[in-house]
């Protein structure tokens, strides 16, 4: 199917396709908010701490797969994260995050993001009804549509939003870079070849004219991992990355090889920095994304590689506070906890054992938890400081999880449907 939407003005109800139960709902509300004369709710852009743009100069370099990583990297060490798709004519980041067929609701009056395992997405591919539809934009449309993403989405409160951008420097670029205040920077992907450098060139002085600033260059598909040895091949030319980000005065992030496990992990809909946590390449994109987690670091973050398959056996153990037999809100001050054992490649919870908590003290949990053998908490509502600690153990945190039984909650998070709301505790 493909809808041909005429070139009139950036009308918001009119940038979403049509025949979309959800965008009616969403048009009739706003129909009701133009008649009441009410404004149209607005997103504070501000609750966000931190906001990166990821661009190439062309496609097929790997930027959405940098994105959802990098999302996924901060989502790991305990950060909250939003990421956002505004690529009108390819989004991938559904199929990438195993999202495809998701139908968007509201919240807040205003778009609620679809959340996988505590991050929070949203994309032009939630308005499509099939994988297979295109949609021909034109320009105005193009860029209400994207405004509506930037200003109409509840996010809650963020410390990061990623947002994956079209290659090249179209419309929606300008719009992200018009229209999100205080961006912290452009995170550029590139390849190794020389004639990739033209493209990096051409977005580096498009940021500069937008007066965005570069982050940095990660080169991507710089050389190849050998499934059978895991050996680093130089297959490409590589330092074109690097060469350019020291012509341009720009840091160079790194640059991650070719290895099939990470298109596999995209194919699969599962993020490879948390599923394939102990690879080479998942520890070059954690030393990537390493300078961009501490802007949110109050403390050291040192071992902070998260263990979710450190366990030879592809199983994980999760810790639940309980009550009842329901997953307790009060983490610091609950009796007790449900650690089941799950088996990540099979999505089965193996089994359970519940153990007393310790007197509450102060930081005790992280590491009496860790000694446990702990990789992931979920968690009602918990403070950001304790988050952190949990992370210097390598432990996971999700928050905002509802209270219900140990075991339907872990086969929601290794399925991929854990919602979590936002976290309760603010302290
Ligand atoms: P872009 O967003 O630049 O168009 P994508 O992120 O969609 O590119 O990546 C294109 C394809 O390349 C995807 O199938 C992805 O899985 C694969 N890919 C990206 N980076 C790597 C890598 N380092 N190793 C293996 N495959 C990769």
């Amino acid at each position: 199917m493909s809808v041909d939407v005429q070139n009139k003005p950036p009308k918001v109800e009119e940038a979403l396709l049509p025949g979309d139960k959800h965008i009616s709902i969403e048009r009739q509300r706003i129909r009701e908010h133009r008649t009441k004369r009410e404004p149209t709710p607005t997103f504070d852009l501000s609750r966000i701490k931190h906001k990166f743009v990821v661009l190439s100069g062309k496609g097929g370099v790997g930027k959405s797969t940098v994105a959802v990583n990098l999302a996924a990297g901060l989502s790991n060490k305990g950060k909250r994260v939003g990421l956002l798709d505004v690529d009108v004519h390819g989004p991938s980041i559904p199929t990438m995050l195993g999202l495809e067929g998701q139908t968007l609701q509201e919240s807040h009056d205003m778009i609620k993001p679809v959340e996988v395992n505590g991050l929070k997405v949203m994309s032009v591919g939630f308005l499509l009804q099939s994988q297979n539809d295109a949609i021909i934009w034109r320009g105005p449309l193009k860029s209400g549509l994207i405004d509506q993403f930037i200003h109409q989405v509840y996010w809650g409160d963020l410390d990061f939003l990623i947002i994956d951008s079209p290659p090249g420097t179209g419309d929606e670029l300008i719009s992200v870079c018009q229209n999100v205040d205080k961006l912290d920077g452009a995170i550029v992907v590139t390849t190794p070849q020389r004639l990739a450098e033209v493209d990096v060139r051409k977005s580096i002085s498009f940021c500069r004219k937008m007066k965005v600033n570069v982050t940095g260059i990660i080169e991507n598909m710089s050389g190849f991992v050998c499934p059978e040895c895991g050996k680093h091949i130089p297959i490409l030319l590589s330092g074109g990355g690097k060469r350019i980000a020291e012509s341009m005065k720009i840091p160079f992030l790194g640059a991650i090889p070719i290895d099939p496990k990470i298109a596999e992990a995209c194919d699969n809909g599962l993020s490879f920095l948390t599923y394939y946590s102990e690879s080479d390449s998942a520890r070059i994109m954690n030393n990537i994304i390493k300078p961009i987690v501490e802007l949110e670091s109050t403390i050291e973050v040192e071992t902070n590689h998260f263990r979710l398959t450190k366990k030879k056996d592809n199983t994980m153990r999760i810790a639940i506070p309980i009550e009842n037999n329901l997953l307790a809100q009060h983490f610091g001050h609950c009796n007790s906890f449900a650690l089941l054992d799950v088996d990540v490649a099979s999505k089965t919870v193996l089994n359970r054992s519940d153990i007393d908590a310790p007197p509450h003290q102060p930081g005790l949990l992280p590491p009496w938890l860790a000694k446990r053998e702990v990789d992931l908490v979920l968690a009602g509502g918990m403070g950001q400081r304790a988050i952190e600690l949990f992370g210097n153990q390598g432990i996971k945190v999700l928050v905002g999880v509802d209270t219900r039984s140990p075991e339907e909650l872990a086969e929601d998070y290794l399925q991929g449907k854990l919602e979590v709301n936002d976290n309760a505790c603010d302290h």
